[in-house]
């Protein structure tokens, strides 16, 4: 089996990844560069965005842009695959940009044409690879890492993932049962250059939050539409706290999608919103929120926890409301680090000066990836979603050997 990073090494985002053995290529993740990172532009490569595509395959680990930001511009009869849930969620916050912008009305009309899979379940013959879909916990729900084998060789996928969220305690388990030890680990490392990201656990930062909902009776929180498990996190420690928990009609279906579709999770009280507990949901009218008198006295009973985004539409409404509220960035903080390339005024203007940080990252820190190695036994780990692969070789090669390459190399995995 041979490897080709077309991109990723020496990046965080944009990855794709080739395993090629027989003449068959399947490829993992087919995303956009972030901003600020080094730009390669719009990829060429042979059996993926052009020539015989007739033994290609793409399998996409998770609903992040870059990791499948860029299907839409990918051959209309290249097979796709992707978690069904993840895909549903997609669908959803596409649909709800699609009049925005023209890229995700592409979006939606390509996921029509996604197959989807399930964990634990081998994914359709192809070529002679066995391919097993893993699931991993992370800031995109319903991601997945992959067990990829052909000619006696074995390889793990990692896509992005982590050690302490909600769902993690699991990993060890799934990795015994469906994948044993493989011979090479290609694996997410984003967190080795940026150490400020902590390993506070999905539930600590659950009970931070219910510390201040306890203490601020009027709480907006800024977090990805997407970030399913931090919004019924949120959501339970508005109900622990007895606030209001408020978001509008298009956050309620992204969280639905899990609560009544998901096979596995949806049974899973985390998921579940509690009877005569259920969110407050936004009416909108001409274009803006409103609350009826009812709605009104109630949070000013009982206060609230708002999910909001940053636009004219929440900030107008959040401001219409008298009284003191207390925001907090639930995402990653270089979206309000002045100066840096993602740097957006908006959400800076909407969270204000008095904003409280409550995030925890969706990327394993390096402690638990060593243990993670160990569970695998890996001959040899490559590193990509990484802009500082030195510094990861340094840290893992007392262990194990680490292959690092550059952006378009290959090599046979034997
Ligand atoms: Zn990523
Ligand atoms: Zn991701």
């Amino acid at each position: 089996m041979k490897i080709t990073i077309h991109r990723g090494t020496h990046q965080i985002g944009g990855c794709v990844t080739e395993y090629e053995y027989g003449g068959w290529r399947l490829f993992v993740d087919y995303g956009e560069e972030l901003p600020g990172g080094p730009k390669t532009g719009d990829l060429r490569v042979e059996g993926l965005t052009h020539g015989d595509i007739s033994k290609s395959a793409l399998l996409i680990t998770h609903y992040h842009g870059d990791h499948i930001g860029c299907i839409t511009k990918l051959p209309k009869d290249l097979p796709i695959y992707m978690g069904k849930v993840g895909r549903e969620i997609l669908l959803e916050l596409s649909n709800h940009l699609k009049t925005v912008s023209e890229v995700h009305h592409e979006m939606v009309e390509r996921l029509q044409t996604v197959s989807p899979f399930n964990p634990g379940y081998p994914i359709d013959e192809f070529g002679n690879f066995k391919i097993m879909p893993i699931t991993v916990d992370h800031s995109a729900f319903d991601a997945y890492a992959f067990k990829i084998e052909a000619g006696g060789v074995s390889a793990f996928h990692t896509g992005d993932f982590r050690t302490h969220g909600f769902r993690s305690s699991a990993l060890p388990e799934v990795i015994k049962k469906f994948v044993g030890s493989v011979d090479y680990v290609v694996c997410e490392a984003t967190n080795i250059s940026r150490p400020a990201a902590t390993n506070q656990s999905e539930q600590e930062l659950q009970k931070e939050y219910i510390k201040l909902f306890t203490k601020n009776k009027y709480n907006v929180v800024y977090v990805s539409s997407t970030n399913v498990d931090r919004l019924f996190g949120l959501y339970h420690a508005a109900i622990n706290t007895n606030k209001v928990f408020i978001i509008d009609g298009y956050q309620k279906k992204i969280m639905d999608v899990v609560a009544e579709r998901d096979p596995i999770w949806g049974r899973s009280k985390l998921y579940k919103f509690k009877e005569s507990r259920e969110p407050m949901i936004l009416s909108t009218s001409k274009g803006s929120f409103w609350m009826n008198d009812k709605f009104s006295n109630l949070i000013q009973d009982k206060g609230f926890v708002m999910i909001a985004r940053s636009n004219t539409r929440f900030d107008s409404f959040i401001a219409s409301i008298p009284g003191k509220k207390q925001t907090y960035l639930s995402m990653w903080d270089g979206y309000v680090r002045e100066g840096s390339d993602t740097y957006s005024e908006n959400l800076a203007r909407s969270l204000g000066k008095g904003f409280l940080y409550m995030h925890t990252s969706g990327h394993c820190d390096m402690k638990s990836l060593r243990d993670f190695f160990r569970l695998l036994h890996p001959k040899a780990i490559i590193p990509i979603h990484t802009d500082n692969p030195k510094e990861f070789s340094q840290l893992f090669s007392d262990e194990w050997p680490v292959l690092l390459l550059n952006d378009g190399d290959s090599i046979s995995l034997a």
